[in-house]
C-alpha cells in the first residue's frame, strides 16, 4: 500500500480544513478520516487532488462524496464503537473504510457490480473491512442482519425508503438526503419507537440518485 509521508501530510490538512473550515467537532471522525487513505480509493489522475475537498468520478458513473460531506455524514451519525450501521451506495468503499475505523460494524450495499467488485477487493487489501458487504438494491435493506443501530445513504433518495427506517432499532439513526436528483436536503431520523420519528434538517446537497434494481 501507497501512502506516503507526502499524502500523510496532506491527509492532516485536509482534517485541519475540516475542523476549521466545516465545523467538524468530533475528534472520533476526524482521527477516522485521518487514518483512512483516500488517494487509495481514486483513480490514480486524480491522485494528488485527493485531499482536496472535491468529489471525483469512480466506476459506473457515479462519484466518491466530497470529504466535508463524508465528515457531516458521519458527525450526524453519531457513531459508537461497536455499533451495527447500515449503508446503502458503497461506491468506492471510502464512507464504509471510515465507519470501519469509527469501530462501527458495517454491512454495506451497491447495486453496481464493479464497485461492489473495487470496494470488496479495496477494504480487504486496507485491512479496514466490513462485516458484510451485499450487491444489491439498497432500497430493501438488509433485512437479514436487521435491526440496526445506525443507517446512512450515500445517494440522494427522491422518496423515503420506509424499508430503512423499519430496520432501525428504537433509538437509532438514519442519516439520509431526499429530494429531486438535482438537489436534496440532508436529514436524519430518529426513531423514537416503532411509529415514530424525530426529523432535522440539514441544509441541500447534490448526491449521485438512489435507484431501483441491481446493474451488472
Ligand atoms: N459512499 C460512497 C459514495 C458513492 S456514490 C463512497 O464513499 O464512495 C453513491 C453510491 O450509491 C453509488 O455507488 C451508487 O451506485 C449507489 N446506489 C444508488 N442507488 C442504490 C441502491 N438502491 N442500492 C445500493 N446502492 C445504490
Amino acid at each position: 500500500m501507497n501512502d506516503s509521508f507526502l499524502h500523510k501530510g496532506k491527509r492532516r490538512q485536509l482534517i485541519q480544513y475540516l475542523h476549521d473550515k466545516v465545523g467538524i467537532i468530533d475528534q472520533k471522525v476526524l482521527d477516522a478520516m485521518n487514518a483512512v487513505p483516500r488517494h487509495l480509493f481514486i483513480e490514480s489522475i486524480f491522485e494528488d487532488f485527493a485531499y482536496e475537498d472535491r468529489a471525483f468520478p469512480i466506476a459506473a458513473s457515479q462519484t466518491i462524496s466530497h470529504p466535508s460531506t463524508v465528515a457531516e455524514q458521519s458527525e450526524l451519525l453519531h457513531v459508537t464503537s461497536g455499533d451495527k450501521v447500515l449503508e446503502i451506495g458503497t461506491g468506492s468503499g471510502y464512507q464504509a473504510a471510515v465507519l470501519v475505523a469509527l469501530g462501527a460494524q458495517v454491512y454495506t450495499v451497491e447495486r453496481q457490480k464493479d464497485l461492489f467488485d473495487f470496494s470488496s477487493r479495496k477494504l480487504r487489501e486496507l485491512n479496514l473491512k466490513p462485516k458484510f458487504q451485499s450487491f444489491g438494491d439498497g432500497f430493501a435493506g438488509l433485512p437479514t442482519f436487521a435491526p440496526f443501530d445506525r443507517v446512512i445513504v450515500t445517494c440522494g433518495a427522491e422518496i423515503l425508503p420506509t424499508e430503512l427506517l423499519k430496520q432501525l432499532k428504537t433509538g437509532g439513526k438514519m442519516v439520509i438526503p431526499l429530494g429531486k436528483p438535482d438537489e436534496q436536503i440532508l436529514y436524519r431520523f430518529t426513531k423514537i419507537s416503532e411509529k415514530e420519528f424525530e426529523k432535522e434538517e440539514f441544509g441541500a446537497y447534490k448526491f449521485v440518485p438512489m435507484l431501483n434494481n441491481t446493474h451488472k
